[in-house]
């Protein structure tokens, strides 16, 4: 069935989500702080709404795709939130990363104006988003994940149900941590096969064919010249940026707290990440990393 969806957050993520959303038939009002943004998505045969209200009104599904816990909290809650507007037809879908504990309060504010809700963060990279092949990992009420698939599957391949509101952010998180010690430690193996005169492309080629094999060496090469669709080989343009990555660290960190996780690689990483940062190296892509092993 062709849905009225809501679509807010229309970055590097949120614009290609949105545009396959348009393609699958659905009537797509869009809106970001950033017009250039709003009016690609036009272009592209999404309705440009003014602000977020006239975008979340009356749709069946509206979804978010925002940076990070206080942009999605200010978005619906409070005086200003939308929360005042939306119609309890309309199913929330936010698909940001931001830490569970503000999710199932978002989740719960909105229950009890009797509007349904849930957290569908994402993983598969703008390649995952453009390709319309992204995982979608929802926490929330099994009515409410069936609803949520109307839409989800025009922009992913795999969805699944971690259970509860809240519990699609942990799993994302534990991903995003695994992911970000994999960068780094695929950075430090490739740097030391350059520095003992290996060639980066060969050394990839022989440990995505070994053990040493994972995500980032078979789709998101952190060296330059190894992979042409990499970030890495277009001057580390985001991609996934490092101040995301950084956040999302933070949250792990904040989850390890709570829940008396023992997470030294995580942790390691995390203030890998964060001197990338003071480097100056926030807008970069994630793979950035890789520089800070050059000599
Ligand atoms: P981004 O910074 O490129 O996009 C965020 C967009 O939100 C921007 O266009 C910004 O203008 C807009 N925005 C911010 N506040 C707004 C508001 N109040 N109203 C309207 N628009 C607003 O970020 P992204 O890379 O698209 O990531 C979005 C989320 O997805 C983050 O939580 C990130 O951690 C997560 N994520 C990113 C990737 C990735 O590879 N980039 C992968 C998985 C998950």
């Amino acid at each position: 069935a062709k849905l009225t969806i809501g679509f807010i957050g229309l970055g590097n993520m949120g614009g290609p989500m949105a545009a396959n959303l348009v393609n699958a038939g659905h009537t797509v009002r869009v809106f970001d702080l950033n017009k250039a943004a709003v009016s690609e998505l036009a272009d592209k045969g999404a309705i440009a709404a003014n602000d977020a209200s006239e975008c979340a009104i009356g749709a069946d599904i509206f979804i978010s795709m925002l940076p990070a816990s206080k942009h999605v909290k200010s978005l619906y809650l409070g005086e200003t939130g939308l929360i005042n507007l939306l119609d309890s037809k309309t199913l929330v879908i936010d698909c940001s990363t931001i830490d569970a504990e503000s999710a199932r309060q978002v989740g719960s504010e909105l229950a009890q104006k009797g509007i349904d809700f849930v957290d569908a963060p994402v993983s598969g990279g703008v390649a995952g988003a453009t390709a319309g092949t992204l995982t979608f990992i929802v926490g929330g009420e099994q009515s409410h994940f069936e609803k949520a698939k109307l839409a989800l599957v025009d922009m992913g391949k795999n969805i699944f149900h971690a259970g509860d509101i809240g519990a699609g952010q942990v799993a994302k998180i534990c991903n995003n941590m695994l992911l970000s010690i994999l960068m780094a430690g695929t950075s430090e193996a490739l740097q030391m096969g350059i520095n003992n005169g290996l060639d980066p492309k060969v050394l990839s080629d022989i440990m995505t064919a070994s053990s040493g094999r994972n995500w980032t060496l078979e789709l998101y090469n952190p060296c330059p010249g190894v992979m042409e669709t990499a970030p890495a080989s277009n001057d580390y343009k985001p991609g996934f940026m490092v101040d995301l990555m950084a956040k999302d660290l933070g949250l792990a960190m904040e989850s390890a707290q709570q829940s008396n996780s023992s997470t030294p690689m995580g942790s390691m990483a995390k203030n890998l990440y964060t001197m990338l940062q003071h480097q100056g190296a926030g807008s970069d892509d994630f793979s950035a990393i890789f520089k800070l092993f050059s000599k």
